[in-house]
C-alpha cells in the first residue's frame, strides 16, 4: 500500500489501494490460485504470510484492505456471500442470547435469522427500527447482545438513525451491526456514527457488475472479542472468498465511487419523475423531501441516496405486473446495485411478508436517465 493516507475514496478505488505488482511492474494485482505455500530447507515459510489458502490469500487481503479504507474501518473480512457474512456475525452468539433486529428488511436475512434463532434458542425481537422510540424501548426491554439494522432498507427504503441506534444498543450493553448494502461504503459510513460492525452484500453495488457473489464485515475495533470470534469462525469453518472472485471484486470496485454517483443521480431523477406521475400512488426513496427518513438520510448519507427505490402503482398486482411486463430497458430480475437497471415485483417473490401487491422495486443503473424515464413512461402509459 503506497497511497498517501489522506486521499479520497475515488483515488483509493481507482488505484486499487495503490497496489503495484513489484515482480512484473503491473498496475493491476495478480491472482495467485495456489491453495498451499512452500517452506524452505530449514522448514521456514518462503512467505510468512501464506500457509494455506483457507486463510491466506494475497488478493483477498488486498481487496479487504481497499474495502477497509473505503469504509473508514480498521479491518474488513470477505465472505463468499452477504448471507455468509451475516451468518458469521450471528454465530458468535451463545445459545440463549437475545437479538433485536429491524423488521421488514432483506427477506433472506429475516428468514435465516428466524430459523437460526429457533435452533439456538435465541430470543429474536423484530422491531420497526426506523421508529427511534420503538427501537429504544426494545433495547431497554430486551437488553440484546446484538442489534441489527439495515439502512436504507430493502425494499421499503426505511431510514434508521445509525447514531441513535448505536446509543440504544450500547446503553443496553450490546453491539450495533448495520447492513449498509443499499448505501455502499461511498454514501454511508456507519462505523463513524458509532456502529460496531458494518456488513455489505458485496454482490450488489460494491461489485456492481452482477457477476460476483460476495459479502463483507468491517470494524473499527479489531481487538474486540466479537471480531476475534468472527475471524476464528471464518478461518476454522472455511467461509472464505476464492481468489478469482476477490480479483473480480477488486476490479469492479475501481469504478465504485463513479458508479454510485451516477446511479444516485439517476435514481433521484427517476424518483422525482415517478412522484409526479398520475398512475403512481407513492414513491419510497430517501432522497425525496417527502420521504419520512429524508432528514436523517441527509445527515448520515453523503453524496447521494443510492440506486434502490420502490413505488406503488395505482391498482393491484395485475396493474403492477402489467407495468413490469412492458419495460424494455429494465431487466426483470432480482438483486440490485449493478450497472444495468433491474425491476422486481416483490409480492410475487415474497407474498407472505406483507409487501403491497402494487409495489415495484427498481435498482437504477448507470444508463442514460432520460432513456430509463422514457421506458417507464411507456410502461405506465
Ligand atoms: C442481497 C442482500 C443480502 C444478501 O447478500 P448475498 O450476497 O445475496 O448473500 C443482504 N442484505 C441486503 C440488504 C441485500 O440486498
Amino acid at each position: 500500500m503506497s497511497l498517501p493516507n489522506d486521499v479520497k475514496a475515488s483515488t483509493i478505488a481507482a488505484q486499487a489501494g495503490g497496489i503495484i505488482d513489484t515482480p512484473s511492474g503491473g498496475v493491476v494485482p495478480p491472482v495467485q490460485p495456489s491453495t498451499t505455500f512452500v517452506r524452505d530447507e530449514g522448514y521456514a515459510l518462503v512467505n510468512p504470510d501464506n500457509i494455506y489458502s483457507r486463510d491466506n490469500s494475497d488478493i483477498v487481503r488486498i481487496t479487504e484492505n481497499v474495502l477497509a479504507r473505503l469504509e473508514g474501518a480498521e479491518e474488513a473480512l470477505l465472505f463468499p456471500a452477504g448471507m455468509a457474512a451475516i451468518a458469521a456475525l450471528f454465530r458468535t452468539l451463545p445459545n440463549g442470547a437475545t437479538v433485536v433486529v429491524q423488521s421488514g428488511i432483506y427477506w433472506g436475512t429475516t428468514k435465516w435469522l428466524r430459523d437460526f434463532s429457533a435452533r439456538r434458542e435465541i430470543a429474536l425481537h423484530e422491531v420497526d427500527a426506523a421508529d427511534p422510540e420503538a427501537l429504544a424501548a426494545a433495547c431497554t426491554a430486551h437488553t440484546p447482545g446484538i442489534v441489527f439494522i439495515e439502512t436504507p432498507s430493502n425494499p421499503w427504503l426505511k431510514t434508521v438513525n445509525i447514531a441513535h441506534a448505536a446509543k440504544c444498543a450500547h446503553a443496553a450493553g450490546g453491539l450495533l451491526a448495520v447492513d449498509s448494502t443499499a448505501a455502499t461504503p461511498v454514501l454511508q459510513k456507519p462505523l463513524e456514527l458509532g456502529a460496531d460492525i458494518v456488513m455489505h452484500s458485496a454482490t450488489k453495488g460494491i461489485n456492481g457488475h452482477s457477476d460476483v457473489l460476495a459479502g463483507v464485515l468491517a470494524t473499527a475495533a479489531p481487538a474486540a472479542q466479537i471480531w476475534t470470534d468472527i475471524k476464528t469462525d471464518r478461518h476454522d469453518a472455511g467461509a472464505v472468498l476464492g481468489p478469482f472472485e476477490a480479483w473480480l471484486l477488486l476490479r469492479g470496485m475501481r469504478t465504485l465511487p463513479l458508479r454510485v454517483e451516477r446511479m444516485s443521480a439517476n435514481a433521484l431523477k427517476i424518483a422525482r419523475w415517478l412522484k409526479a406521475h398520475p398512475k403512481v400512488a407513492d414513491v419510497y426513496y430517501p432522497g425525496l423531501e417527502s420521504h419520512p427518513g429524508h432528514a436523517v438520510a441527509r445527515t448520515q448519507m453523503q453524496g447521494g441516496f443510492g440506486c434502490l427505490l420502490s413505488f406503488l402503482v395505482q391498482g393491484g398486482a395485475p396493474e403492477a405486473l402489467a407495468v413490469v411486463g412492458k419495460l424494455k430497458l429494465f431487466h426483470r430480475a432480482t438483486s440490485l446495485g449493478g450497472v444495468e437497471s433491474l425491476v422486481e415485483h416483490r409480492h410475487t417473490i415474497e407474498p407472505h411478508t406483507g409487501i403491497p401487491e402494487s409495489l415495484i422495486r427498481v435498482s437504477v443503473g448507470i444508463e442514460d436517465a432520460n432513456d430509463l424515464i422514457a421506458d417507464l413512461s411507456r410502461a405506465l402509459g
